[in-house]
């Protein structure tokens, strides 16, 4: 029956009908794993963002330093060497003096040396100081130009008044070349007060960030830190639970051990006395009253088998039953299961077997509890499948993707062409006392077979699960680990 859709996934579960309730336990990441992670972004946030603030505060420091510094000593040293060249030109002009020419060619050179270092160090430094820097090339071109239109012309020199002349004309030239590096000098200042200005923008940046990131951290730790408390308190909860249904179940299961215990002698004690009358041994039995003493019977043996059901049941439940693990030929178990029901199945008209299957391992579980529930799921097919039919039992070995968890089993199946169950009923079944179509009243049963059955295979490490198709049958797989934890 494996094309019907497999429906009974184990573990999915009815654990609760079979095994008691069973309590969630507490995920404990679902619910912190995203304040956690905010607040990991948040202490990550903290370190770099300051960090990057002050390296950029660095580098706008080093720019200071580095480029806006040298500039201004280069427009110094070129101020230097223009007082010194026009100091040099005047004493020319009055003296005729070449000692003066040669400190003015000196003063030149210095001046000219400036200009490269400057030109690069107010391309750096950006705005208008580059324009600026141009701009005093320019005055200071024209200042030189004016100087070489008076030294041809050193050497026969004008009497003191034309000198004047001569020198109120250089004088305005030379007032423009100072204005030009007056002017260079202040957008060098500009440039330094607008990168100290960006260095102090930072730092206010840096202080509302590192407060708000604080902030932020002692909120998510606030969050953390509540649930945490919650979780404490979720989890102490459910251990609370847990003890209570525990207590619950232990109860229950001593009240059935006590009720049983009570009601098995009676009834016991009920069915030889009927058995005694219906063999005549009291007096002869009208065939009336001998039908009435069957049904007695009958209805004393389904109430015995119900009382050892129930004990059964909640001893599993309680996890009380014993397991007695040793090393089982599950093969040779199958057939013993097989054959023990082989008169039922012949007396209800129905083909039984074994198909073939691969060598199968022995595997450590208990050979007494497989054999029990194996019965039951093969009674169950012998019952509920009209004369004509077939249970057959198959075994498979290894990991399969029908298995209730990852690992290797041995799954035992007991198919048969019974009435089938539908998809609804599927998982219902393993409820206790849950029992539909065939099996609500027309059947003998107590509705309790298959959650016993399920308990103990849990027990023994494995599961139950059921395939089917309505109308064409069911296949009951028991599940065995082949390794056992
Ligand atoms: P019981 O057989 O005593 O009723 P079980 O727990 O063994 O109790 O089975 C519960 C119900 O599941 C049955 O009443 C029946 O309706 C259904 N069932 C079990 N086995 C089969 C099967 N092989 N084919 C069809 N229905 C089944």
């Amino acid at each position: 029956m494996r094309e019907g859709g497999r429906d009974s996934t184990p573990g999915s579960d009815n654990a609760a009908g079979s095994n008691g309730p069973v309590l969630e336990p507490p995920v404990p990441w679902r619910g912190t794993l995203l304040p956690l992670a905010f607040v990991f972004i948040a202490l990550i946030a903290l370190v770099v963002v300051p960090l990057a603030l002050m390296e950029r505060s660095r580098s706008t420091w080093r720019e200071i330093v580095d480029v806006a510094e040298p500039a201004d000593v280069q427009v110094d040293a070129i101020e230097y060497a223009l007082v010194r060249e026009v100091a040099a030109i005047r004493a020319f002009l009055i003296t005729g003096d070449s000692v003066f020419l040669d400190r003015y060619t000196r003063a030149r050179a210095e001046e000219t040396r400036a200009y490269a270092p400057l030109g690069v160090l107010a391309r750096r430094l950006g705005g208008d100081v580059p324009a600026r820097a141009r701009m005093l090339r320019t005055a200071v071109m024209r200042w030189h130009r004016h100087v070489a239109t008076l030294l041809p012309a050193a050497g026969h020199m004008a009497p003191a008044a034309a000198t004047d002349v001569r020198l109120a004309t250089q004088e305005a030239i030379y007032r423009d070349a100072l204005d030009a590096l007056v002017s260079l000098d202040h957008s060098i200042d500009g440039a330094v007060e607008v990168r100290r200005a960006r260095i102090r923008a930072d730092e206010r940046l840096e202080m509302a960030l590192t407060l708000v990131l604080v902030a932020t951290a002692l909120g998510a730790a606030i969050v953390v830190a509540r649930l945490g408390v919650r979780l404490v308190q979720m989890t102490e909860h459910a251990e609370r639970r847990r003890r209570e249904v525990e207590a619950l179940t232990e109860s229950r299961a001593r009240l059935i051990r006590g009720l049983g215990h009570d009601l098995k002698n009676p009834l016991g004690v009920i069915q030889n006395y009927v058995v005694l009358l219906e063999s005549g041994i009291k007096g002869a039995v009208p065939p009336a009253q001998r039908e009435v003493l069957g049904r007695i019977r009958r209805l004393t043996g389904d109430s015995l088998g119900l009382v050892n059901d129930l004990g059964d049941l909640f001893r599993a439940e309680a996890g009380q039953l014993t397991i007695s693990p040793g090393r089982v030929d599950v093969v040779e178990t199958v057939r013993d299961a097989l054959e023990e029901n082989r008169p039922a199945a012949e007396a209800a008209g129905l083909r039984i077997g074994l198909e073939p299957h691969t060598a199968v391992p022995a595997v450590e579980t208990d050979g007494g509890r497989v054999r029990e529930i194996l019965g039951n799921l093969i009674s169950n097919a012998i019952k509920y499948t009209p004369a004509g039919g077939e249970v057959s039992a198959s075994i498979e070995v290894g990991a399969d993707g029908r298995a209730p968890r990852p690992g290797r089993w041995i799954a035992v199946g007991i198919t048969d062409t019974g009435p089938g169950i539908p998809a609804d009923q599927r998982e219902r079944i393993f409820d206790e006392f849950q029992r539909f179509g065939a099996g609500a009243g027309h059947a003998p049963g107590t509705g309790l077979g298959l959650a016993i059955s399920r308990s103990i295979a849990r027990l023994l490490g494995g599961d139950i699960t059921v395939e089917s198709e309505v109308g064409r049958g069911s296949t009951f797989t028991l599940w065995l680990p082949l390794e056992r934890k």
